[in-house]
């Protein structure tokens, strides 16, 4: 048994001799605007792929200008999870769990979706910043300015959400890498520990998000030097997630990242059940 991690509150602890127990914790189908297959399609293709836990994040997000914006049913949600769970009972655990965009920008709104008590998981995201899509933040602005604005925003993410982990950290640098290429992490080094050092003190924690390796700067979210910066200011809370859109993306280089958290150091990935932490040995 891991000591360490009873700090955290965990629930249990699986014990997984080899890379065997596949998890995917941010998937969505088409209750996200965005979301291309349907809750059963993408079950279906879980399973075929062997891959052992799925938890669904829909979108909702507190910014105005997002197609999301308080914009989830909740009641109809829950109803096709539950139909899936049954569905798929003792081939495949689907969780429930929601990505908010923006949270810290009114959180007492959130509080109806947040406080479902079936609730499995959150993620808290920045897909906006003020008005502006991240897609376009970059292109008018200095490389400097894009960054510093786009990881302080996180900060205060981070510092005021209801939140479990911390969704695609650099996110970015998906748009700014076509625009003013690679970041170095050194020159944002100060910002990114406070964002980790405030994360760390919250119990909140990190995401691999693979959809990076199909993003230009063709690297997981948030970088290795991010996760390693975690790691030695004490982090251990990792979850992994392919930010699926479509079907056939579930699960997508989940394997691989197992891989890079053994190297790293990390013991673990965790699944969340009703918004605590659980330990999957790797
Ligand atoms: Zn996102
Ligand atoms: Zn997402």
């Amino acid at each position: 048994m891991h000591t360490k991690n009873n700090d955290l509150n965990i629930n249990r602890l699986i014990e997984v001799v080899k890379i065997d127990y596949i998890i995917d914790f941010h998937i969505h189908s088409k209750f996200s605007h965005d979301g291309k297959s349907s809750m059963e399609e993408i079950c279906t293709a879980a399973q075929a792929k062997k891959i052992n836990e799925i938890c669904f994040t829909e979108h909702i997000s507190a910014t105005s200008a997002a197609p999301c914006y308080f914009n989830l049913d909740m009641e109809a949600y829950s109803r096709e999870i539950e139909r899936c769970q049954e569905l798929f009972k003792d081939k495949l655990v689907i969780k429930k769990g929601i990505e908010l965009g923006e949270p810290h920008l009114n959180p007492e709104a959130l509080i109806p979706y947040t406080s479902d008590k079936k609730l499995d998981f959150i993620l808290g995201s920045i897909h906006f910043i003020g008005e502006t899509d991240l897609v376009n933040f970059a292109e008018d602005k200095s490389h400097e300015e894009s960054y510093i604005t786009y990881f302080e925003e996180v900060y205060k993410c981070v510092c005021i959400g209801d939140i479990d982990v911390i969704g695609h950290f650099d996110l970015l640098k998906r748009y700014a890498f076509d625009v003013h290429g690679s970041y170095k992490h050194a020159d944002f080094q100060e910002l990114i520990h406070e964002i980790l050092r405030k994360a760390i003190s919250r119990n909140i924690g990190l995401e691999i998000n693979t959809s990076g390796f199909r993003s230009s700067s063709l690297e997981i979210f948030p970088s290795q030097l991010i996760l390693r910066d975690y790691k030695e200011l004490g982090g251990e809370i990792i979850t992994t997630g392919s930010d699926s859109h479509t079907a056939d993306m579930v699960g997508s280089n989940i394997p691989s990242v197992y891989l890079l958290l053994k190297q790293l150091g990390f013991g673990y990935v965790f699944s969340f059940d009703k918004r605590k932490p659980e330990g999957i040995r790797i």
